[in-house]
């Protein structure tokens, strides 16, 4: 079986000025060296991405963004595209995340085009998919990432569906504090590597699957540690550099 480095990321979301953003790395990166065998990705807005960029250059730490475009340039206001992304430095793109697809209609028919760019460009994608509580207690969550993850990689060649990191999110558990259980998280994740496993036996054992809602210091270790699991997607507790350097470190121990 392939050996999956751990990954966690951050997703700071609408949140950090420049200012804080500095403020938050000189208290991350005199840490960031210790934290072993982990990839660590911070996801800031786009606003503080270049100053992020600059002050993790020495660092083992990449950047993301955390939305894309699928085009290069065109008319499209508000938007950024992956040679935009590319110029400042950054590494790595959430798309899907479940407020994009809430609050700004992010469909599938956007995403298919969005990751295989990403990964063209040579942005790891980083997608997030999962289910909403009325999804869950209708049992219809395996339904739900079937759509998701069949839809959204269905473009994807198969040779590249390893280099796409998964994040699996149960919307309910997205800054609800409701973490899912490890049997919860352990299933669904078990089940979208089963369904990449459907395009690509061997892709399956090696694309990193995250599991993202509400993780902290005190539930990490136990998520981290289940089988299928290969890191976090991390939003509130990333906001403070003590918090997310303990989630690092339980991904990299
Ligand atoms: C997220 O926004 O991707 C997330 C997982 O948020 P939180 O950790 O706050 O639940």
């Amino acid at each position: 079986m392939p050996d999956r480095r751990p990954l966690v990321a951050a997703n700071w979301k609408m949140n950090k000025t420049n200012a804080e953003a500095r403020e938050f790395m000189d208290a991350f990166l005199p840490a960031a060296g210790e934290l072993g065998d982990v990839d660590v990705v911070v996801c800031p807005p786009y606003t503080a991405l270049q100053t992020v960029v600059e002050l993790t250059r020495e660092a083992p730490v990449r950047v993301g963004a955390q939305n894309m475009h699928a085009e290069d340039a065109g008319a499209f206001t508000g938007e950024i595209s992956a040679p935009m992304l590319l110029e400042l430095g950054v590494e790595a793109v959430i798309l899907g995340h479940s407020e994009r697809r809430q609050h700004y209609a992010e469909s599938d028919a956007a995403l298919v085009r969005k990751v295989p760019r990403a990964l063209e460009a040579g942005l790891v994608p980083i997608l997030c998919v999962g289910e909403t509580e009325e999804e869950r207690e209708a049992e219809e969550t395996e339904r739900k990432l079937r759509q998701q993850v069949q839809a959204d990689l269905a473009a994807v060649d198969v040779g590249q569906l390893a280099d796409v990191v998964i994040a699996y999110e149960p919307i309910w558990a997205i800054g609800t504090g409701k973490t899912a259980t490890p049997d919860q998280a352990q299933a669904a994740i078990g089940f979208v590597r089963a369904l990449v496993g459907d395009r690509d036996a061997g892709a399956a054992q090696a694309v990193r699957i995250l599991y993202g809602g509400s993780v902290d210091p005190s539930n990490a270790a136990e998520l981290l540690g289940l089988p299928d699991i290969d890191g976090a997607l991390v939003g509130g507790a990333s906001l403070h550099a003590d918090r997310f350097l303990a989630i690092a470190a339980a991904a990299g121990a």
